[in-house]
């Protein structure tokens, strides 16, 4: 057995059956092959941009508020935590979570939803498959291959959903959300580590922003149940201190719900290895009955009260205008972005006219930071900016 397998379930994703990388690579002396993914992710240039990407609150709101790379900073620890737990790939789970939100545009979904009308015409803009793709071919840092040349159990995860069109294109990666077949194990951790890790602090973040009302939130689900048992066995702690706690407890009880709910549904499947688990006809991971209600609960709260409060909404608006005009600007004369970005355009379009074009300057929209989106808006727009 390959030492990085070693005290791993039977279905978990192993070094030695991966189904292996797109360019294939000789074997590392001593790191093993998701190790080596990881640590791929670690070192690129869309991770270190995830900084200065909006998660919820754009970034020029504030410095303590949730970005996308503190964001899945905790995706990873919750990922993790699940994974060995259960004797999966913890290191496979943590490649993923640290990759899954590599192809987020600027300002969050406000950012995306601009980007994916304006591309409609030519297949829209997927998050996911944007991830995906910068994995595969936009970071260039090797000399052998475009890429970070992941294993296909990386990229798998990466890749959450997708539209069964673009789906046909991606081969033996795409076939699964043609099938309905599930992912690794690990995969389903990394999705759902990323449900709770976003739910929780949306709920920590959009107290401290003050758009979210702690009266109405201690009716609320998880939170009512368990912001009472706090307030009650801590009365003279200071609210911050009880809410931050209650946030606290409420990721340990789901994550305590979803290993055990697992481990049921584990113990029944009995699935021999990791194509046991693809084959199975739904997926492993999930909550019981009584927590799936009130972590769906906790979501549509947020949905309603968060996502739709009118200073994010505002910030939304603003978003979407700063995306819409980049875009509009660079489709009208692609010399504007920089000189790789106008050759890789130029390239793209001798291959497949306006939708090269499209593509390029897509991939250059989607790679910015939210603050350089806004200064590029300025240099372009703003007469009295030095473009
Ligand atoms: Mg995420």
């Amino acid at each position: 057995m390959n030492l990085a397998d070693t005290g791993l379930a039977p279905y978990a994703a192993l070094d030695a059956t991966s189904r292996g990388r797109p360019h294939s690579e000789p074997r590392h002396e001593y790191r093993g092959e998701f190790q080596r993914d990881r640590d791929r992710v670690l070192h690129s240039t869309a991770f270190r941009r995830l900084v200065y990407k909006t998660q919820v609150f754009v970034n020029h709101e504030g410095d303590m508020y949730r970005t996308r790379l503190t964001h899945s900073l905790e995706v990873a620890q919750i990922a993790r935590t699940i994974a060995r737990e259960l004797h999966l790939n913890e290191t496979l789970a943590e490649a993923i979570c640290l990759a899954h939100d590599l192809g987020h545009t600027p300002f969050g979904h406000a950012g995306q939803d601009a980007l994916n009308e304006c591309t409609r015409e030519y297949g829209g803009f997927e998050h996911n498959l944007q991830s995906l793709r910068v994995v595969d071919e936009l970071e260039q840092r090797y000399a052998d291959f475009p890429g970070l040349n992941l294993t296909y159990e990386t990229r798998e995860g990466i890749l959450k959903h997708c539209s069964a069109k673009n789906a046909r294109g991606l081969g033996e990666l795409g076939v699964r959300f043609l099938e309905r077949s599930q992912p690794g194990l690990e995969a389903q951790i990394a999705n759902v580590a990323d449900a709770i890790a976003y739910n929780h602090h949306d709920v920590d973040d959009g107290l401290r922003a003050g758009l979210l009302d702690l009266d109405e939130l201690v009716e609320v689900g998880l939170f009512g149940e368990l912001f009472s048992a706090v307030a009650a066995g801590y009365p003279a702690a200071p609210r911050k201190r009880q809410v931050s706690e209650t946030v606290r407890r409420m990721i340990d009880t789901v994550v305590t719900d979803l290993l055990q709910t697992t481990r049921e549904n584990l113990a029944e499947l009995q699935a021999a290895d990791i194509d046991g688990i693809r084959a199975a006809g739904r997926p492993m991971l999930s909550f019981s009955a009584r927590i799936q209600g009130l972590h769906t609960e906790l979501k549509q709260y947020l949905h309603g009260r968060l996502y739709r409060h009118h200073r994010v909404l505002r910030m939304t608006r603003k978003a979407r205008r700063v995306v819409t005009e980049l875009f509009a600007v660079y489709m009208e004369d692609p010399r504007l972005m920089p000189p790789e970005h106008a050759a890789m355009s130029e390239r793209y379009s001798e291959q497949s006219g306006v939708a090269g074009t499209v593509r390029a300057v897509t991939d250059y929209i989607a790679g910015m930071t939210d603050r350089f989106a806004i200064s590029e808006h300025r240099r372009l727009f703003d007469p009295l900016e030095s473009p």
